[in-house]
């Protein structure tokens, strides 16, 4: 039996994106063909919104409405604390710690040399562009990437690029890394022993 060609079409677009496969790609177009149709055109629509309305801060990369993001804007935000981050998602669970009042810069991706992704392949060109127009004023840089080989790979470089930066500008920042530690709830048991390594490395005075 052939499915007619308007629910195939949609199924080869869900089956296109990451981690959805066939059979999941068959059951959320056949979901959708039960879904009232004023709630199909609201999904359409927010399909169609989402490269013309959303644009990229024309300061930090971080996703917006307009040219500069609520974040950038923010008279009340420490603008010489940048913490770089891989992925705008990532802004928001920082944001949601509720412990960091500085900017941000998204790379969109990291140093991945297995993948064929160098330095030039992310947005660090853009992050040293922004840190030359005032570089005395830089207190900090945070190195978020993620604790995994490449996020690691990708600190590593940005580190030493940084260093180079400060001896060619003549500025003082501090470089810092988040820490690695245990995870809240973990138990030391399952711990693996990079990580409980690292915590032992990182342990604080209690
Ligand atoms: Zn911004």
């Amino acid at each position: 039996m052939k499915l007619p060609q308007a629910l195939t079409d949609l199924i080869d677009q869900f089956e296109a994106l990451p981690g959805i496969g066939k059979k999941s790609a068959q059951r959320l177009a056949l979901y959708l063909l039960n879904v009232p149709q004023d709630r199909l055109l609201r999904f359409s629509q927010a399909l169609k919104d989402l490269k013309t309305r959303i644009k990229k801060c024309e300061n930090c990369f971080n996703l917006a409405e307009e040219n500069i993001c609520p974040l950038c804007e923010d008279a009340n935000r420490n603008k010489n604390v940048i913490c770089v981050v891989e992925d705008p998602l990532d802004i928001l669970v920082v944001e949601g710690t509720r412990k960091f009042n500085g900017l941000y810069h998204v790379l969109y991706g990291r140093i991945d040399p297995l993948n064929n992704l160098g330095p030039d392949d992310i947005l660090l060109p853009q992050l040293f562009a922004r840190l030359s127009k005032a570089p005395q004023e830089i207190e900090e840089i945070i190195l978020a990437t993620n604790p995994n080989m490449e996020g690691e790979t990708t600190a590593m470089y940005l580190k030493k690029r940084l260093e180079e930066f400060q001896n060619e500008k003549g500025s003082k920042f501090k470089i810092t890394r988040l820490a690695y530690g245990l995870p809240m709830g973990a138990s030391i048991e399952y711990a693996d022993y990079g990580t409980l390594g690292r915590a032992l490395d990182n342990r604080n005075e209690f």
